[in-house]
């Protein structure tokens, strides 16, 4: 079995806001859907968190080295497309690509085989994983709302971020984080998460360990970003320092990026994104990096529909992986499936035993969101 052709869309019209100092707006493309075809007629999908024009440069010169693969050897066809890139865009968007197309490859392994991934990856651990309602922080009033309501759908787990965390000044901290964790009362899970990668961040190592014993009063599970993302040193420290475990590692790419930050062991949590990681397998490598370092790893999620499916996967199959993030208010998560995300009443979502990632993307919703017809075809 072949692989004849690939075919991406970027999505806009309803993209969120991210937090970011120049604030997304709707028409902004920063996540692509990927679809891949065999000669069989079995189409795999995956998702890049890039622009649509980063993926088209990209993919002309992936293209070659993919079309006429086999569809049967993800891992291995993959590692063909890292290995062939070091001189062009590495860590970059030709990293950001081929993780769209691993998952599209992975997607196509499962459906051939009849299996849902998590079990190449080391079975299933668990059925159900808890997902954390990942929202960005606002002004108390509009925040606490938005907790409410959330709460009120049935989530357990939230993450509050970005936001003027870190940005005004400490009493302004402790007040988003107090409000927040008033509002969902002191049964549910709170994370916090400041933002380390916007742009210019200015929160230094005092601040965090400052901030990190403020979180400690609030039972926050952990602290997200709360440096710049490249600050290996001062994540050591800080990690020896806070209370509450540290986490991060978002906008790293390439599983050799990680490794410093494992072995330094500059983190409680790290949390590769996989759809701009270098894709599963770099994904699935990381993890068993950091499992023998004992650090846990829970996926960044705040992507697309089929990034949550993969990382239910990822997670039926990393022990530490207990829980996944869902960005909520996203037209590109809640709206882009033939069917709805389903809490249960602990608010757990099933992880799908459906084959490949599991999950059915809509094309019609394709076409609405990216004026792409026939993406599946
Ligand atoms: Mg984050």
């Amino acid at each position: 079995m072949k692989i004849i052709d690939v075919k991406f869309a970027g999505l806009k019209g309803a993209t969120p806001k991210g937090g970011w100092t120049e604030e997304l707006k709707p028409d902004s493309v920063v996540h692509t859907l990927i679809s891949v075809k065999t000669d069989s007629g079995i189409v795999g999908v995956g998702t890049v968190f890039t622009s649509a024009d980063l993926v088209a440069a990209s993919l002309e010169v992936l293209k070659p080295l993919l079309i006429g693969e086999s569809a049967v050897e993800p891992e291995r066809v993959s590692e063909k497309l890292h290995q062939n890139t070091f001189w062009l865009g590495r860590g970059g968007s030709i990293t950001h690509t081929i993780s769209g197309i691993d998952i599209a490859l992975w997607d196509i392994f499962g459906k051939i085989t009849g299996q849902p991934i998590g079990r190449f990856f080391g079975g299933r651990l668990r059925e159900k994983v808890m997902p954390y309602a990942s929202l960005l922080m606002d002004e108390p009033k509009i925040m606490n709302a938005n907790l409410t309501e959330l709460r009120g759908q049935g989530f357990k787990a939230f993450k509050i971020g970005w936001g003027t965390f870190g940005r005004i000044d400490t009493a302004n901290d402790e007040l988003l984080v107090k409000s927040a964790r008033q509002a969902i009362g002191d049964d549910c899970f709170l994370a916090v998460d400041a933002g380390g990668s916007d742009a210019y961040w200015r929160g230094n190592l005092r601040w965090a360990i400052n901030a990190s014993k403020m979180l400690a009063d609030y039972n926050v599970g952990w602290f997200e970003e709360a440096l710049r993302p490249d600050d290996l040193a001062d994540f050591v420290e800080l990690r020896m320092q806070s209370p509450v475990p540290i986490s991060g590692c978002e906008v790293l790419t390439r599983r050799q990026s990680f490794t410093p930050f494992i072995t330094e062991r500059a983190f409680d949590i790290i949390q590769p994104d996989v759809t701009k990681v270098g894709g599963i397998g770099e994904f699935r490598r990381i993890a068993a990096m950091a499992d023998e370092y004992a650090i846990r790893v829970i996926p960044h999620g705040w992507n697309t529909a089929i990034g949550l499916a993969v990382d239910l996967q990822l997670s039926s199959a990393i022990l530490t992986a207990e829980k996944v993030e869902y960005c909520t208010g996203s037209a590109y998560v809640d709206d882009l499936a033939t069917e709805p995300w389903k809490l249960d009443k602990d608010g757990l979502l099933e992880i799908p035993t459906k084959p490949g990632i599991g999950f059915e993307l809509d094309p019609d919703k394709v076409e609405k969101y990216s004026g792409v017809r026939g993406f599946l075809d």
